[in-house]
């Protein structure tokens, strides 16, 4: 069994795209321009904001946080996005989700400019990802395909059976992997919550996908000998005794699957760490013009 480290492949790509940055300044060019808009004071999503703009210096990228009160009306969130879409000087911004409730985010996620559109949320994105043209390609399934081409994993005629459906991880996952070249060409079967028998459908997996949010749902028994298990299953549980009293917990139980698997990704430190590098290569693609020209 072999481990597949997000994080070492993550690093990885940083220092990649630093020294890409460092050919666009030394050549007089400006550094990509990433912006956050974030609304509200939650928890989590400042916390991944700040990761993102803590990855943004890393690689050398101009970052700037745009933070608006949970009383910011829809209609004034709409001006500041036109702005941002007219405004050179960003090559691509985001908004950090999920916003107060008065605020329609599918509204929001369509006001972006696609060209700008850096989270690859926006329907031209998704239509554009779907049909095998240049697109941002969302984050999740993004990093999952890094990590397989990074890995060598072959994928031609391989049976994918991807648990969970969900417009973030579970679909643009599956089209990606039945799409035409590496990483793809695979058979690709979505399981959700109205599949019954899943094991029938998981113990035929060459390459296992599991986006569920179910705490160590997938166990030994569901996987097939020399399986590639990918677990992007991230649930906070408690954890009595340790220092943060909670641990994160994937939606494999790894003790028992690790062993059965040719690769599998640890939770965390497997799929999470390149969610925010997918970021960075998007932003980088938005400042050399490479999806839309
Ligand atoms: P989601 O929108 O809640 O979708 C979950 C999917 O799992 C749904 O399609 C649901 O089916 C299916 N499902 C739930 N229970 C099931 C069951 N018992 N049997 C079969 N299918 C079942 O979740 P998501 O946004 O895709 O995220 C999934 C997990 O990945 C979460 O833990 C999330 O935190 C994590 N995540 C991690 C990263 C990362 O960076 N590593 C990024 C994104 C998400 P229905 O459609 O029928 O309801």
């Amino acid at each position: 069994m072999e481990l597949l480290d997000g994080k070492r492949i993550a690093d990885q790509i940083k220092v990649e795209i630093a020294s890409e940055v460092e050919t666009i300044k030394r050549n007089g060019g400006t550094p990509p321009h990433l912006v956050a808009i974030l609304v509200g004071h939650d928890g989590a999503s400042e916390t991944y904001v700040g990761h993102k703009e803590k990855a943004c210096a890393q690689v050398g990228f101009k970052s700037q946080v745009l933070r608006f009160e949970d009383s910011i009306t829809e209609v004034q969130l709409l001006e500041k996005i036109q702005k941002l879409n007219n405004n050179p000087d960003v090559d691509g911004f985001i908004v950090q989700m999920p916003l107060p409730k008065h605020i329609d985010e599918q509204k929001v996620i369509e006001a972006i400019d696609p060209k700008k559109d850096v989270d690859g949320f926006h329907p031209v994105n998704v239509g554009r990802m779907n049909i095998g043209l240049p697109a941002y390609v969302s984050a999740t399934p993004d990093g999952i395909v890094e990590l397989i081409r990074r890995y060598n994993i072959p994928t031609a005629g391989k049976h994918c059976v991807v648990l969970g459906r969900s417009n973030i991880v579970g679909r643009p996952i599956a089209n990606l992997l039945s799409q035409k070249g590496y990483p793809g060409d695979c058979t690709v079967t979505i399981c959700h919550s109205r599949t019954p028998n899943l094991k029938e459908f998981t113990t035929t997996a060459d390459i296992l996908i599991v986006a569920l949010g179910k705490a160590e749902f997938v166990t030994a028994e569901m996987v097939k000998e020399g399986a590639v298990v990918i677990d992007v299953g991230i649930t906070r549980v408690e954890a009595p005794g340790t220092k943060l009293g909670w641990k994160l917990l994937g939606d494999v139980k790894f003790n028992e699957v690790a062993s059965k698997c040719s690769y599998i990704t640890p939770v965390p430190g497997g799929v999470g760490p390149l969610t925010i590098v997918s970021l960075l290569k998007n932003t980088l693609k938005a400042a050399k013009k490479e999806v839309y020209g």
